[in-house]
């Protein structure tokens, strides 16, 4: 592998912010995560942002089903001819944003292994987008800033816990797979990294709907944190009164004076259910 700050150097290029280019420049690291996620030569992986091919490479001596879908236009030439210098041509290489992606189209007949040392600007919507597509993952292994990666594992009770940190406990079980310092990248970012591995639940748990409807009593109880349910929940996002709320969190068995951060994915899921009925009452 050619160290990034090279291969920039060379074509001019800089690394652009607004796509959070931070590229690996540790082929050990990059060893490692690929190691980690556990690929087999019958595993199709999907490789989000592979920039200048750090993960790519190694992804693509344990299987030949590849398929990498990066953003910036400038990066995909330099890519192609990294891979072609190793004799690497059975990367599928797609110029998209993955946010407009077909995954169901990119897994065809198997479930994808997602790999991505992710743009660190839309890691949280990049997840988020996964979970709603989980039924084509079989598991992803990805780099956050350690802060988000820290608020992601953070269990109910915690202060760090989040909308995030429930959404993916209800999709998946989380593994810290290794924390990564600046070191490791070039251009090197201010903030320590961490790799997760998310295992997703193979049944959905719930119907679409409810699902969509437990999304939003998430956002909605996490919007304004700091308050309590009875008054967080009231508003935009769910539509219902305050008499309502205090309807469901009853029926769920919820005290109304608890916040956001103190409820479990079991509970999120009980008052959407509390929730689900009072809804088509209000239509
Ligand atoms: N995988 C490479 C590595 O580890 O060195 C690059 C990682 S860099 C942190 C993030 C990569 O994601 C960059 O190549 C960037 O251009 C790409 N990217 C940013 N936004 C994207 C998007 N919406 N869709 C696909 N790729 C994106």
């Amino acid at each position: 592998m050619t160290h990034p700050g090279q291969l920039l150097k060379q074509e001019k290029l800089f690394a652009g912010k607004e796509m959070g280019q931070n590229f690996l420049s540790s082929p050990p690291t990059a060893r490692m995560i690929v190691d980690r996620a556990g690929i087999s030569a019958d595993s199709r992986v999907l490789e989000i942002g592979p920039g200048l091919g750090a993960l790519t490479i190694p992804i693509a001596e344990k299987t030949r089903q590849v398929v990498v879908v990066e953003k910036d236009r400038r990066l995909v030439s330099l890519l192609r001819q990294e891979l072609e210098n190793q004799n690497i041509d059975w990367v599928e290489i797609l110029n998209a944003d993955v946010m407009k992606t077909d995954i169901a189209a990119l897994a065809k007949d198997k479930k994808l292994v997602v790999i991505s040392n992710l743009p660190y600007n839309i890691s949280s919507q990049i997840l988020f987008r996964l979970v709603q597509k989980r039924v084509y993952i079989e598991k992803a292994f990805l780099m956050f800033q350690k802060e988000l990666a820290d608020r992601i594992l953070a269990s109910p009770g915690k202060k760090a816990y989040s909308r995030l940190s429930a959404v993916a406990r209800y999709a998946a079980d989380i593994e810290c797979v290794a924390n990564v310092g600046p070191a490791a990248f070039f251009p090197r970012p201010a903030v320590e990294s961490t790799v997760l591995g998310f295992y997703f639940h193979t049944s959905p748990g719930v119907s679409i709907k409810t699902e969509a409807l437990l999304f939003t009593v998430i956002k909605a109880a996490f919007s304004k944190r700091r308050k309590s349910l009875k008054n967080s929940l009231v508003g935009q996002d769910l539509g219902l009164q305050k008499h309502a709320i205090a309807q469901a969190l009853s029926c769920a068995q919820i005290s109304p004076e608890r916040r956001a951060e103190t409820l479990t994915v079991d509970e999120f899921l009980s008052l959407t259910r509390a929730v689900q009925p009072l809804l088509q009452e209000a239509l």
